[in-house]
């Protein structure tokens, strides 16, 4: 039996961190990142991975995903992990609208079965408060199981899923006073509503209406109102997927006033535009919608002055035939409605290439910020920081090998989940990830998933670590 001191050493790579890069060997052991690392040889190690040419950066946080339709956390996750992603935090709903009994902390015990099972990645959870949950008794009771940051939207009134405004106020009252965290889908559903019937009224059901039907001043308005929401709950706020050029002056008038205010933004709101509407139809149907390049570059500009904290994915793994309620192959000429097709597209897999490939490549932003947009910044809003999210020692062992000269072409082909499209497709980007690590186990390597499911841990999200918390870690 050996005793070596190390079941893993990465050598000769350049890590990544949020604070700048350095050549360095990580140690690996225990599951954990281990201190000391220039005392080690390379007879102490189980093995030695040489990284040369390699970036080594903290896995990727995907703050923002929904695996409740085809793809599921198995698949899902499965798929997120050739992306470079180690942790997960999805979103979980009532589900009542569906025939679905059982309150969403009910729902949240289910998924965390399923997750136990089927799960190749560690987890947490965002609750969804829909508008008919009782905020009074979900959110303490959410928080007392881990759950500390609750999703609302502020659209969708008809499909069900609004959260009336004076239920909100009390949401963010209940979360802030628990030292949780607001999120909140920024879109006036009512106003969509009124455009979406005038629209359907006349006639226009095709795709070039849907842009149209759900305009820019409909997301800044309601950033508008949350941010007031949450400024007078005192209540942090998360703004999920912004897409919109003029959210950046909304971003910095609150922050200007000192308020916890979070902004996420997606990867295809980063480089990807109506186009894809115009293109593919209801295969790039997602709310908000996709808007025009000023807007992607706007989200960079972002992101890279720090008024914009975390890129998430928003995967929704839907299958083609599922985008769309009508069936080309039987009736080409019947495109049917668009304001009837399915919103959501998968888009975890190649969001760190793409991020990469547009941010980094481009000049956009710099690696240290990716790793801090990708990597730090998700983990510490939601109190997973420093066990997720970081390289330093005493964190999870969960470590992405980057290959920047590997150039490749995105496509389904080439991706892990169940959902058979990717408005990436045909996209040529440099830059890879080559090998995912958990907890110092091998997750992926050789483009094969090494690690059986089902090993995954659920994570708490820690209120006093969170980003906002007196003792919590700053977001950069
Ligand atoms: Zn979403």
């Amino acid at each position: 039996m050996s005793d070596r001191s190390a079941d893993y050493i990465i050598r000769g790579g350049l890590v990544v961190r949020g604070t700048g890069i350095t050549r360095e060997d990580i140690v690996v052991k225990d599951g954990k990142i281990s201190a000391n690392h220039g005392n080690y040889g390379d007879a102490d190690a189980g093995r030695i991975i040489d990284a040369s040419g390699l970036y080594v950066m903290p896995g990727i946080v995907d703050a923002h995903n929904h695996p409740v339709y085809a793809d599921r956390i198995e698949t899902f996750s499965l798929s997120a992990a050739f992306g470079g992603i180690t942790t997960v935090i999805p979103f979980i709903a009532n589900r009542r609208r569906e025939g679905v009994e059982g309150t969403v902390s009910d729902m949240i015990r289910e998924f965390k079965e399923e997750a136990a099972d089927t799960s190749y990645l560690d987890y947490a959870i965002h609750a969804i408060l829909l508008g008919d949950d009782d905020v009074e008794e979900q959110v303490p009771e959410m928080m007392d199981m881990g759950v500390i940051s609750f999703k609302m939207y502020m659209t969708y009134p008809r499909r069900g899923m609004m959260m009336p405004d004076d239920r909100m106020l009390k949401a963010m009252e209940l979360a802030s006073e628990r030292g949780g965290i607001a999120m909140v889908h920024a879109e006036n559903g009512y106003c969509i509503d009124y455009l979406v019937d005038q629209a359907i009224e006349a006639g226009n059901t095709g795709r070039e209406h849907y842009a149209p039907s759900q305009p820019r001043v409909l997301e800044i308005e309601a950033a508008n109102r949350a941010a007031t929401y949450a400024q007078v709950t005192d209540c942090p706020l998360y703004i999920v997927h912004l897409s919109a050029r003029e959210m950046i002056p909304v971003l910095e008038r609150f922050r200007g006033e000192d308020m916890n205010l979070f902004g996420e933004t997606c990867p295809q709101y980063l480089d990807l535009t109506n186009q894809k509407m115009l293109d593919f139809g209801a295969l790039a149907k997602i709310g908000p919608p996709l808007r025009e390049r000023e807007d992607n570059e706007a989200m960079w500009t972002g992101l890279s002055s720090h008024l914009i904290d975390t890129i998430a994915s928003d995967f929704c793994g839907h299958k083609k035939s599922q985008k769309a309620s009508y069936d080309h192959e039987t009736d080409p000429d019947e495109e049917g409605s668009i304001f009837d097709a399915t919103f959501g597209g998968n888009w975890a897999e190649q969001m760190l290439c793409v991020a990469y490939h547009e941010g980094v490549n481009m000049g956009r932003i710099t690696l240290p910020r990716l790793v801090q947009v990708m990597c730090e910044n998700p983990a510490k809003i939601f109190g997973l920081y420093p066990q997720k999210g970081s390289l330093d020692p005493g964190s999870d062992a969960d470590i992405v090998l980057f290959d920047p000269s590997v150039r490749h072409t995105l496509s389904a082909e080439a991706q892990h989940c169940i959902a058979d499209f990717t408005m990436f497709e045909g996209k040529q980007v440099t830059g890879q990830p080559v090998m995912t690590m958990q907890r110092g186990e091998i997750i992926v390597e050789n483009g094969i998933m090494q690690r059986p499911k089902g090993r995954a841990n659920f994570l708490a999200g820690n209120p006093d670590l969170a980003a906002y918390a007196p003792s919590g870690h700053k977001v950069m």
